[in-house]
């Protein structure tokens, strides 16, 4: 009888050992698969930086760059660009927000980095940008030579941008904001003497308000790529020959010259 007892506990063990099993094997579905299941891909983009990912709030659509690159990976995986669905997504949501299954992948300006490697997968490269400045008309700074320690500089939390001039410029103050509108709004009300993050993002707020200008040469590499959970291989190659696909076929050039207004120079 005791024996028996034992029996029946060792095989309860085991139906829970095997159900974590099949959990975490869950875990580590196939983000293509669920996608495809789901007909649905759910994309995590800006919806405050124009060129890329703004939303119009007349209409409720989100418009840009990223927006029309996510509407072709949607057309390549489920064979209609319409089967998106947009979240937002900020610089400093976005991972946590893909790491909480909340979203498939990000498009949404982020620059892959060995740091973030570690934490999600990315695509190859899809565009490439470079950090910069945005000032007042007529400020004393022309570039980065002008910014010195104590000079007060915005941007966004989560950005690569934050790091990188705090690396290139020892000692300067960085004020950091939720999202890239709020910085843009605390640079018009005079809290800061420029405003720091990618050119191609820079050029969208100046194209927001002619007062303001991007400075200088871009001095750091902002190679954009797509994010996704870990572990999916079979939903990055779909991305990757989506992307290839659209080079090939010349659809890519003409998203490009549509949003940023030239033909891309690589
Ligand atoms: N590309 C930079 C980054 O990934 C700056 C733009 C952004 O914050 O999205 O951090």
């Amino acid at each position: 009888m005791k024996k028996h007892w034992k029996m029946i506990r060792l095989a309860a063990a085991l139906v829970v050992v095997l159900s974590l099993l099949a959990a975490c094997g869950n875990k580590k579905e196939d983000g293509l698969a669920s996608i495809k299941d789901r007909d649905k891909l759910v994309v995590g983009v800006k919806f405050d930086t124009k060129l890329f990912g703004l939303k119009d709030p007349s209409t409720g659509n989100v418009e840009g760059f990223d927006i029309d690159i996510a509407k072709q990976i949607a057309k390549h995986i489920l064979g209609d660009e319409n089967k998106v669905e947009f979240k937002e997504v900020t610089s400093k949501t976005r991972v946590p927000m893909l790491n909480n299954d909340e979203i498939d992948m990000v498009v949404a300006t982020m620059t892959i980095t060995e740091a973030r490697k570690k934490e999600v997968d990315f695509s190859d490269v899809y565009f490439l940008a470079g950090q910069s400045l945005l000032v007042k008309k007529g400020s004393p700074i022309k570039g980065i030579e002008d910014v010195k320690a104590g000079t007060k500089v915005l941007s966004s939390k989560g950005a690569t941008s934050v790091k990188n001039i705090k690396e290139k410029v020892p000692g300067v103050t960085v004020l950091e904001f939720d999202n890239y509108q709020d910085a843009f709004s605390a640079l018009k009300a005079g809290q800061g003497d420029a405003l720091t993050t990618d050119d191609a993002i820079l050029y969208g707020m100046a194209a927001q308000d002619p007062n303001y200008e991007v400075v200088g040469k871009p001095f750091t590499d902002e190679p954009y790529g797509i994010a996704m959970r870990k572990g999916n291989s079979d939903l990055v190659k779909a991305v990757n020959d989506a992307l290839k696909e659209l080079k090939d076929s010349g659809e890519y050039d003409a998203i490009y010259e549509k949003w940023i207004g030239k033909k891309p120079s690589n």
